[in-house]
């Protein structure tokens, strides 16, 4: 396949739903921390398709496990037994919560996962979720994203979901005998890289102790080592009752998980719930490899060295008003004035840095955990070179 940037908008343009807003830019091939695009100039990628390859692009363990698989069985029903799939699972387990895992193939599947559960358990139930918070686009997590924009032109939305400000005593209040869970992102990726307060996530954790609700946190954007411990939740001091994972967990494939502690793990029955693909040999393959790199001590490590000094270099950049994050999951304002959808914008045609923005003043950066020291540098060096 050859096709110019130019035959690719054209076919857009007349074939695709124009649910998306991209760049002019094709990308054909990637490794690493680098993409190219079809005239072989090289990009550094600080948003890894947004922290989807924390493993980095076209890892050689992660193309070997999805080639060797592929060559031998893609799919086979969750009828019958296959390894690779009930082999995550107890990974998935093992490596958090120490229950009992639902896999499914994104983000949203497994929020939806997760809503299903808390209110099966409850046999009845509200979900509290908090203000500025991001849980996808289906109709279930959908509801539990309060965002006037992406909800009302689609309602009616699923019923039962109770919006709560981010302060611990408000959150308290919303938790009554007929909460079902109270879901949240430990650090909200979507709005913006907003890092919930200890108080905050405490208040939740004894709220749903008292009247007997789930906590579940969102660690689709969170979680595969993205803030320097494997799961988000390990550095809260908060353990939540289940937790969903996505987007780097399949090293670049559509994979998505639930994952429960003990007490929630019998709650779905035979027939609750399903997938067609879901846990498919091919895909399992590839999350195996994926966890067992993003769970590595040393890679955990370097992730939070090098956040610190991606924080403090961006902190010293001009027209910054403020770094947020933990990790390698960094959000940062820029002043009035600046527009951060024209400075990702020129980051990627100008400088080849790709990041992006999730607001009218702040980007993100997310880049594969892979990342070298020199490529924190040259990333900064990019941006200051716009920012000055
Ligand atoms: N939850 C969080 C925290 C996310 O960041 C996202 C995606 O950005 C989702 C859920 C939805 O994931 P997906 O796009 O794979 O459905």
């Amino acid at each position: 396949m050859s096709a110019t940037l130019a035959e690719l908008q054209a076919l857009e343009a007349a074939h695709a739903i124009g649910t998306y807003v991209r760049n002019p830019v094709q990308f054909v091939s990637g490794s690493g921390v680098w993409l190219l695009d079809e005239a072989g100039t090289e990009y550094l990628d600080f948003l890894a398709g947004i922290s989807v390859l924390n493993v980095g692009h076209c890892h050689p363990r992660v193309v070997a496990a999805i080639t060797e698989q592929a060559k031998r069985l893609t799919h086979a029903t969750n009828l019958y037994y296959t390894e690779p799939g009930l082999r995550l699972s107890a990974a998935l387990a093992q490596s958090s919560l120490g229950g009992k895992v639902f896999l499914c193939n994104s983000g949203t599947e497994a929020v939806e996962a997760a809503i299903k559960l808390a209110r099966r358990a409850r046999a009845r139930g509200s979900i509290v979720v908090l203000e500025d918070g991001f849980h996808g686009r289906t109709y279930g997590s959908l509801s539990a994203t309060p965002q006037e924009a992406k909800q009302a032109p689609f309602a009616p939305l699923v019923p039962g979901f109770v919006v709560c400000a981010k302060d611990p005593e408000v959150l308290r209040a919303a938790v009554g005998p007929d909460t079902a869970a109270v879901l949240l992102e430990p650090i909200q990726g979507e709005s913006g890289i907003h890092v919930l307060s200890p108080q905050l996530l405490a208040a939740a954790r004894e709220a749903c102790d008292a009247v007997g609700a789930a906590l579940i946190f969102d660690e689709i954007q969170t979680g595969m080592g993205r803030t320097g411990s494997l799961w988000a939740y390990e550095q809260t001091g908060v353990v939540p009752d289940a937790m969903t994972s996505a987007k780097a967990l399949g090293g670049g494939l559509p994979a998505g998980a639930l994952i429960t502690g003990p007490r929630l793990a019998d709650v779905f029955q035979a027939g609750d719930h399903g997938s067609t693909f879901a846990g498919g040999p091919v895909v399992a393959s590839a999350a195996l490899v994926a966890l067992e790199i993003c769970s590595d001590p040393a890679l955990l490590a370097s992730v939070r060295e090098l956040g610190e000094r991606l924080g403090e270099g961006l902190g010293e950049l001009p027209g910054v008003t403020a770094v947020r994050g933990r990790g390698l999951m960094v959000g940062v304002d820029v002043r009035e004035g600046i527009s951060a959808p024209e400075l990702a914008r020129r980051a990627l045609l100008e400088q080849h840095l790709v990041i992006n923005a999730t607001g009218p003043h702040t980007i993100r950066l997310e880049p594969p955990l892979i990342v070298s020291e020199a490529e924190i540098d040259s990333a900064l060096a990019r941006l200051g070179a716009l920012l000055s």
